[in-house]
């Protein structure tokens, strides 16, 4: 190499820390440029409190920020405070890892009433994103979620714990609050097709059971299978085991618990049914059958569930970053699996994409760690063609300071990390969150 290739990665998710770790690997030097004052994308702000195992991860990458090549720099949205083609000039390449924010839209009749909320808003909510409201309304005693993923899970079992519960998590005080005066004792997950298709993980589904205060129900009547559904069993271990285990929720007896978590299979949310004054009042499914390719179709027979709130998980989406190209069909930047390609298909020099931002908003964090490594061999294989450049050789720090952006660093995210330890620590937590993003910012600026 002629000279070590300096990189811009957006978005200090994992996908872009595990690229930033493949990158300096490789002799790269890098900056890591974040748009929240703290790093760890979803993992701070996805993965549910109750999850402190998977919230662990942190520590592991903690041991790749520390690496004096990569430079962390927070409270910087690029596109916004800085554009993508100032840092076009600074540096040899972009690889841009912006995840997915928001919810994907469900096109049903009343999705938008009051009490309809995207899993997104309740995630940012319960996990403390300043983004996101401080405040949550759980009068209600019995909502529906809507999706049968991972995500529709977290939602269900948070709703569904109680307050005093999650209080030994890193929950912060307003998030406490609005969950101990929770009123909600009923959550009905809803999907449209039968236990071989949902989207579970076995994990995530077993551990529901784990809360002494949850009793999770499921009707005898939606453990079907068609052929395609028994070669779906026998081709994935995964897919098997979350069938043996809603089997299992069906057949045993009910649990004596303060709360119940129902999972009806074959039932299709078709509209959320409003009260004459706009508020919601219940969801209607409509049945479904098996098709046996695997698929489902209606069956015309509709039910009506008293509900007071309506929460969807069917998906997030990714935004677009001014600058570059996105497809608003897919939601992803259009890529070859490491380039960004343009509308036509031709790759842009020295812009890349790894993480959901290039894969859509699938998979775990570790498929993260595999898809940065494709989209980084091919930058490195560039480089040694020849390909990279950059014209500018100053700093950006300078840049962003004379543009009146303050930004956070890695060792602002310490001073944040060990005051969020020492707030938990007096209650007898490992962590309590620091939500405000001025207060965020008083601590890990610099
Ligand atoms: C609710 C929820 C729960 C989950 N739970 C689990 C779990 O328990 N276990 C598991 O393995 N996986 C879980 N996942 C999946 C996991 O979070 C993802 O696989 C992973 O976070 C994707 O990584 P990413 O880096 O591509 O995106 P993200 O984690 O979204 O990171 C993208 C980063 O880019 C930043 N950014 C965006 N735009 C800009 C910009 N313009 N300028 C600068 N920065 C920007 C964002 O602030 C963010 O920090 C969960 C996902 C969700 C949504």
């Amino acid at each position: 190499m002629s000279h070590p290739p300096k990189i811009a990665v957006i978005g200090a998710g994992p996908a872009g820390i595990y690229a930033s770790d493949l990158l300096v690997r490789g002799g790269a030097i890098v900056d890591l440029f974040e748009r929240m004052p703290a790093p760890f994308g979803l993992i701070r702000y996805g993965v549910a409190p109750d999850h402190p195992r998977i919230k662990g991860i942190i520590a592991s990458l903690h041991k790749v920020l520390d690496k004096p090549e990569i430079r962390l720099i927070g409270n910087v949205t690029v596109g916004r405070d800085i554009t993508v083609a100032e840092l076009a000039e600074l540096y040899d390449a972009i690889v841009f890892s912006t995840g997915a924010v928001d919810d994907r839209p469900l096109d049903i009749p009343g999705i938008d009433l009051p009490e309809s909320y995207g899993a997104a808003e309740f995630v940012g909510f319960y996990d403390g994103n300043p983004l996101f409201s401080r405040d949550w309304d759980l009068s209600t005693e019995s909502v529906a979620v809507i999706g049968v993923g991972n995500v529709g899970l977290d939602v269900a079992r948070i709703l569904a714990k109680t307050g005093e519960e999650l209080r030994v998590t890193e929950i912060p005080d307003n998030v406490y609050n609005v969950l101990s005066g929770s009123k909600v004792r009923e959550v009905h997950v809803f999907g449209r097709r039968g236990p071989a298709q949902t989207k579970f993980t076995p994990q995530e589904l077993k551990e529901l059971d784990h809360s002494p205060n949850v009793n999770v129900v499921v009707s005898p009547e939606d453990i079907d299978y068609d052929e395609a559904s028994l070669e779906a069993r026998s081709a994935s271990k995964s897919v098997d085991l979350v069938c043996q285990i809603l089997e299992n929720y069906a057949i045993r007896e009910p649990k004596e618990a303060e709360n119940t978590l129902h999972i009806h299979l074959f039932e299709q949310p078709v509209s959320v049914l409003s009260s004459d004054d706009g508020h919601v009042v219940g969801v209607r499914t409509e049945r479904q059958e098996l098709d046996g390719n695997g698929g489902v179709r209606g069956t015309g027979k509709f039910t009506d569930w008293p509900v007071g709130a309506v929460y969807r998980a069917v998906g997030y989406r990714s935004v677009g970053i001014p600058g570059v190209p996105f497809s608003e069909t897919d939601h992803v930047i259009p890529n070859d699996g490491s380039h960004v390609l343009t509308e036509s298909g031709e790759s842009i020099p020295g812009f890349y994409a790894t993480g959901w931002i290039k894969r859509g908003p699938v998979g775990l964090i570790g498929n993260t760690k595999s898809d940065a490594k494709e989209t980084v061999d091919m930058l490195f294989a560039d480089h040694e063609a020849g390909l990279l450049g950059r014209t500018n050789f100053a700093d950006v720090l300078d840049m962003l300071r004379g543009k009146g952006i303050r930004t956070t660093s890695w060792d602002g995210w310490h001073a944040l990390d060990a005051a969020e330890r020492e707030l938990g620590s007096q209650e007898g937590r490992e962590r309590k969150k620091v939500v405000e993003w001025e207060e965020m910012l008083a601590h890990s600026i610099g």
